[in-house]
């Protein structure tokens, strides 16, 4: 099962007490590939389902198996609580056509598939309609990196897509939502590993990472600074972003090859 691990903050100069709740996606033991995959994407919408980013079932995280072909997701409109490992539906990568269980798939599928084949070093993918990331993305901006938080997780400001138009949004909307989600990454010459998330103008935000816990802890950790940026803000309009080379000294401490903060990795139980 997911467990809980509570820390608890009071952001700093007092603006807004912030309780921050960090899940830990406990990793499954045994069993079929596919189930492999199942339990992993069980326990982390059960984990994102336990935060405060998502209010009712506005959100959902999928894992992706690239020597299977498979992309594994909640099903639609399900209780995170409750799910079992056989409510996750295991969907084809290439096709998206359903290859193993028996409910439907989340409704924003097509986007996390389109993702998936894009950035082919991501494993998984979370989204949320997280109250402070998701008013940066209806007001249509980026948002900027203002300070160390920021840039320790995101290398610059997180992208905004251009708004879906009306054909798109008719017509194979989810996936036309991933599709803008791309192209701002190719337009702009963003790289996916740099800058973990995005937001869809007018909806929310998608993270990713390398692993389910990333791609949950990029979600938390684009609520924080977006919750920072929209205080910093309000204390000092206009404020100019973070220098370059403070930006890449957080950033580069975490991330690549230089990283030296935290401890050296351990190999994962499998
Ligand atoms: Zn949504």
């Amino acid at each position: 099962m997911a467990r809980m691990e509570t820390r608890s903050h009071t952001s700093t100069g007092g603006l807004r007490a912030t309780r921050v709740r960090r899940p830990v996606v406990s990793h499954p033991r045994e069993g079929s590939p596919y189930e492999r995959l199942r339990r992993s994407v069980q326990r982390v919408n059960i984990a994102l389902g336990a935060t405060d980013l998502v209010l009712l079932a506005f959100g959902n995280a999928s894992a992706v198996d690239r020597v299977a072909g498979v992309m594994a997701i909640k099903p639609s409109g399900a209780d995170y609580a409750t799910l079992e490992p056989d409510d996750i539906v295991v969907v084809a990568l290439a096709t998206g056509e359903v290859v193993s269980g028996s409910r439907r798939p989340s409704s924003d599928t097509p986007t996390h598939l389109a993702l998936y084949r894009a950035f082919p070093a991501i494993a998984a993918v979370v989204h949320t309609h997280s109250a402070c990331a998701t008013a940066w993305a209806q007001a249509e901006r980026e948002i900027p990196c203002l300070g160390t938080t920021h840039a320790d997780h995101f290398r610059g400001p997180v992208p905004v897509t251009r708004r879906l138009s009306e054909r798109e949004v008719a017509t194979d909307y989810e996936a036309h939502t991933g599709a803008v989600i791309v192209e701002r990454y190719r337009k702009g010459g963003l790289d996916p590993a740099d800058l973990p998330a995005v937001l869809v103008a007018r909806h929310g935000p998608f993270t990713w990472g390398d692993s389910v816990q990333a791609a949950l802890d990029n979600a938390l950790a684009l609520e924080a600074v977006a919750r920072m940026a929209l205080d910093t803000e309000r204390l000092r309009p206009a404020g100019e972003p973070i220098d370059e080379g403070l930006l890449k000294r957080h950033f580069e401490r975490k991330h690549g090859p230089a990283a030296y903060y935290g401890q050296p990795p351990v190999p994962r139980e499998r």
